[in-house]
């Protein structure tokens, strides 16, 4: 596997409910094609050539050696520290990455710091074993497998995800769901209750749309199917006493014909 060095690895994020954020290794095998933001500004910025680049994980081998030297120096001003915003931490089939991901987590929990992790891998069973601090999740925008092989071609199938979730689920952890980035009935035609309903024993709902993508605005009355549904997220927590959050940018005001 590549390796790289970093000079920094913990740091604040803009995101909207991300807190402290590491991001351990660069690229992501998942490759998905929406597309992935994260990707697009790699990009952008020259630090990947191509999609091919993408696919291909390095991980920080400096990364604990990292984490050592900065936990002192922002332990005091972090709620959590949330796994990972431009790669996956348990990447499908880098036992690897897992592993450092594991390891990453461990060594913050020892500093009393919380985690939050979110993947389209797998999640490992050792999760069970550091403690129900942390809060771990899945991104589910589908059940069908032949969205997931077109768009999500390199990442775990969903009944894997989800059954990983539910482990964790019963071993008393706090679980939590990704609906994000949700694509419009043009890109995938497919009931919005069955992806809730196979996801009703988590403790948290996050959901909101595909951005970035043409045929979301081609799609006629989007914005009043993304209201729809999200309206149909927060009605479900409330009836079934979960958490949500609904992204920004995802209910919007929809102008009168
Ligand atoms: S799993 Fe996340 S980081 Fe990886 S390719 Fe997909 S969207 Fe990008």
């Amino acid at each position: 596997m590549n390796v790289i060095d970093r000079k920094s690895l913990l740091y604040k994020t803009d995101v909207e409910y991300g807190d402290y954020t590491i991001n351990h290794v660069e690229g992501c095998s998942h490759g998905c094609l929406y597309p992935c933001y994260a990707m697009m500004l790699k990009k952008r910025f020259g630090v990947i050539k191509d999609y091919a680049d993408w696919l291909e994980p390095k991980i920080v081998g400096n990364a604990l050696a990292l984490l050592e030297k900065e936990i002192p120096k922002y332990k005091s001003k972090i709620k959590h520290v949330h796994l990972c915003f431009t790669t996956d931490p348990f990447m499908y089939n880098y036992k690897e990455i897992c592993d450092l991901s594991i390891a990453i987590i461990k060594r913050l929990n020892e500093s009393e710091i919380k985690c939050t992790a979110l993947t389209k891998g797998v999640l490992p069973e050792e999760l069970m074993h550091l403690g129900n601090q942390n809060e771990y999740g899945i991104t589910l925008i589908s059940l069908k497998e032949e969205f997931r092989k077109e768009y999500e071609p390199y990442a775990a199938p969903y009944f894997e995800r989800i059954n990983s979730l539910y482990k964790l689920h019963k071993a008393g952890i706090k679980t939590w769901v990704s609906i994000e980035p949700y694509p419009t009935p043009n890109i995938v035609d497919q009931n919005f209750s069955e992806i809730l309903n196979a996801i009703d024993f988590v403790d948290k709902i996050i959901y909101g749309r595909l951005n970035y993508n043409s045929q979301v605005t081609k799609y006629p009355g989007y914005k009043e199917f993304f209201n729809e549904l999200s309206n149909e997220v927060i009605e479900f927590c409330k009836k079934n006493n979960k958490e949500y959050h609904i992204k920004e940018g995802t209910i919007t005001v929809c102008k009168a014909i």
